[in-house]
């Protein structure tokens, strides 16, 4: 084995190397010399025998060696920086309002354009353009709540014309029913978990985005619950299969929860009845800061008399904060339930409520 740098001993990489662990990223690279190839510390692929493991400070050092780049973990690109990441999205909550070309965005953090969107699509899960859109959508909607009228909001929102409000790309919400598999037989779902502010937190994503955000005990209690929710998946711990996608997603989550770091806009993978697909998409729609009541919610997706049906589909939210039921009190202005009690619901709103500008707080 051969050691360049003395900073870190060989047991201590080759642990890291077993552990995948993610905080020596950009502090070694390993290579194997059966396969000549050379990956980052948390590759998710099968860690060869120690005894075939060589150690390397940087990329020009591997290459040197003749070693190529993993195709997997991709080494040879910079480590993502979560906190630029979220620098660029609180740029962009600043000035969702103004046309933001990628060259004006990548200019104001520092970075080529191309980095910057690539980084923040690994982080928060869609490109700056998308996530700008999400965050004017949601407050044309809170506009015309506000009675600005339809072409006030219009431009006030930055749409500039009215033909372009439903032009506009929205991230990707939910699923066509044809491609839904009860239970999720024949699936792969990955997940991961962290322990936020707010307890024990796991969050799960097929490939096509995030299909369960939830609370907990402890990381069994709630593999059992995503085992509940998909019984027929095959469930994987995120390390082992798309980890570094959800490690991310779930960073950022944990970041706005924690540390009032951005909300991030993750793809999301909705999956129930088209009775709770159209109560969680209106959830989504709800504005940061604001509450309804399950009656608003009901007249809102154009089923009046169904109040105590939108309670039930609520409670059945499987996504936490991502579809924000959290926000729906009762019509006397109680907190009502929380799937995951009543505590973490006034946690969030109280939270949310201290992030509004003054001028919003009542
Ligand atoms: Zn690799």
């Amino acid at each position: 084995m051969k050691m360049d740098r003395p900073a870190l001993h060989a047991e201590e990489m080759l642990r890291a190397v077993a552990m995948r662990d993610r905080a020596y990223e950009g502090r070694f690279l390993y290579g194997v010399e059966t396969t000549r190839i050379f990956c980052r510390p948390s590759c998710p692929s099968r860690a060869a025998k120690p005894e075939n493991l060589r150690f390397f400070a940087d990329v020009p050092e591997a290459q040197a060696a003749g070693y190529r780049a993993c195709k997997r973990c991709r080494p040879e690109e910079r480590p993502f920086d979560v906190e630029k990441a979220q620098e660029i999205a609180r740029l962009i909550e600043k000035r969702a309002e103004e046309a933001l070309p990628l060259s004006r965005l990548a200019a104001a953090v520092g970075l080529s354009p191309t980095h910057m969107q690539k980084l923040f699509k690994a982080v928060f899960g869609v490109s700056p353009k998308a996530y700008q859109d999400g965050l004017r959508a949601r407050r044309f909607k809170e506009l015309l709540r506000d009675g600005d009228g339809v072409t006030g909001a219009i431009y006030e929102a930055g749409y500039g014309s009215p033909s372009r409000v439903y032009g506009e790309g929205r991230r990707n919400i939910g699923m066509a029913p044809s491609a839904y598999r009860a239970g999720g037989a024949g699936e792969t779902i990955s997940y991961a978990c962290r322990h936020c502010a707010l307890g024990q937190l796991m969050m799960a994503a097929t490939d096509r985005g995030v299909c369960f955000v939830m609370f907990g005990e402890s990381e069994a209690a709630l593999l059992d619950a995503l085992a509940a929710e998909f019984p027929k998946a095959r469930l994987q711990k995120s390390i082992e299969a798309d980890g570094e996608r959800l490690s991310r997603w779930i960073d950022a989550l944990d970041a706005h929860l924690s540390s009032r770091g951005p909300r991030p806009e993750l793809p999301l993978d909705l999956r129930g009845t088209a009775f709770q697909l159209l109560v969680w998409r209106f959830l989504i729609c709800i504005p940061e800061g604001n509450v309804v009541s399950y009656a608003d919610v009901a007249a809102g997706i154009g089923k009046p008399k169904a109040h105590r049906a939108a309670a039930s589909a609520c409670a059945a939210n499987r996504l936490a904060v991502l579809a924000p039921c959290h926000r729906v009190l009762r019509g006397d202005g109680g907190l009502g339930g929380y799937r995951w009690g009543v505590n973490r619901k006034r946690a969030l709103l109280d939270m949310e409520r201290a992030g509004l500008p003054e001028a919003r707080k009542r």
